[in-house]
């Protein structure tokens, strides 16, 4: 009997290889620096919740450099410098916008449950799924559970309801399982990068039946797979097999787009100056003779005539004279030949466009790279 979590399901909703691959092949797989910023990130939020919530302070920013000092990764290595830096920053952005308020607060509570849903052991053998809460919060008196999940990645995804979230729904189901005298489920994502919360997102206690039964039929979808596709995509970014993965290759997506928003703004100025390059090389090459693309096309010089308004009062005056507004007229950034013609047609004098212009403008040619037939 296989175990599932919501992490196996979003994998194998992603690419049914990757989750062949990571969770019944067992291949170790390389985690990226967001990823494992993200791990040391949350190692560093329990740590750092439990202490604050030990002393009743709902914030201490003054314990970070300790808390962050003693995370190990992994291999039970200390964390690099580098994943440190950026944690210390997170947390410090973490302690300054969240409160550690509760009734009574539980911090990644391990929750596993048998085939029927009954409690289990984590590691036991009768484990049919396992959940992680980063942060629940037990309001007895109130019969509410509260279920916070920290993320620490750079995308936001706004159009986020619980309606398009399983993993939310996923916690509701666990903290009603968990708390059999709850009714009420509060489920939350809170954006450590950005102090951003989404939600919380109610459920109630009658709509827990309907996701046991979504998340049982899912279950049962990746027992039945045979398959498992390779299924390209935006996920491939964070997918840990991706440098051996020759659909990932044969895709073409193998450019990769950064997380990190600073990251991506440097691959774009990067990108566009390597394009400004490669366009004056071609422009260089083609001065010499057309290039040959292989489709019975060439890439070539072509001119093209531009027309450029020269006189502008005289053609102002035409314009109002056949009936165009001074506002319409005004609302124009330019008098360029495609805003003549659409004042003219306006007024239904499209006709007189290449008659004025011809009067009261300037015909040049500009010579443009562009395919055509060979
Ligand atoms: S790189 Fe993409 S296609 Fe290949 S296994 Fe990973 S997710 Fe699937």
């Amino acid at each position: 009997m296989r175990a599932y979590s919501y992490s196996q399901m979003r994998q194998f909703a992603d690419c049914r290889l990757a989750w062949k691959l990571a969770k019944i092949d067992k291949v170790p797989e390389e985690k990226s620096l967001p990823m494992l910023v993200g791990g040391a990130c949350h190692s560093a939020i329990e740590a750092y919740s439990e202490a604050c919530w030990r002393s009743r302070l709902p914030s201490d920013a003054a314990i970070i450099p300790e808390i962050v000092a003693g995370i190990r990764g992994d291999d039970k290595k200390p964390v690099s410098a580098e994943i440190r830096t950026e944690v210390v920053a997170l947390m410090e952005k973490f302690a300054g916008s969240f409160a550690v308020i509760g009734s009574e607060l539980q911090f990644e509570g391990q929750m596993a449950f048998t085939p029927d849903w009954s409690p289990a052991e984590w590691f036991g053998k009768d484990v049919r799924f396992r959940a992680i809460a980063d942060l629940m919060d037990f309001d007895r008196a109130g019969e509410k559970v509260s279920v916070t999940d920290f993320k620490t990645g750079w995308k936001i995804d706004p159009s986020s309801e619980v309606e398009d979230n399983l993993q939310l729904r996923i916690y509701a189901l666990a903290a009603a399982l968990k708390a059999p005298w709850a009714s009420e489920f509060r489920v939350r994502l809170w954006h450590v990068r950005f102090a951003y919360e989404q939600g919380p997102f109610v459920i109630h206690r009658d709509e827990i039946d309907g996701i046991r039964a979504e998340v049982e039929e899912r279950m049962a979808e990746m027992d039945a797979e045979t398959e498992f596709a390779a299924s390209p995509g935006e996920h491939c970014q964070r997918c840990g097999f991706r440098r051996s993965c020759p659909a990932y290759k044969a895709s073409g997506r193998t450019e990769e787009i950064p997380e990190d928003s600073r990251e991506l703004a440097a691959a774009f100025a990067f990108a566009k100056a390597r394009v400004k390059v490669l366009e004056e090389a071609v422009k260089a090459r083609v001065s010499v003779a057309p290039i040959e693309l292989g489709n019975g096309k060439v890439l070539t010089f072509v001119g093209e005539q531009k027309t450029e308004v020269v006189q502008l009062e005289p053609l102002v005056r035409a314009l109002l004279n056949v009936g165009v507004t001074k506002g319409d007229v005004w609302s124009e950034m330019s008098l360029s030949k495609t805003a003549v013609e659409k004042l003219l047609r306006k007024v239904g004098r499209k006709e007189m466009a290449a008659d004025l212009l011809r009067q009261y403008g300037e015909v040049s040619t500009v010579t443009k790279l562009k395919e055509r037939e060979a």
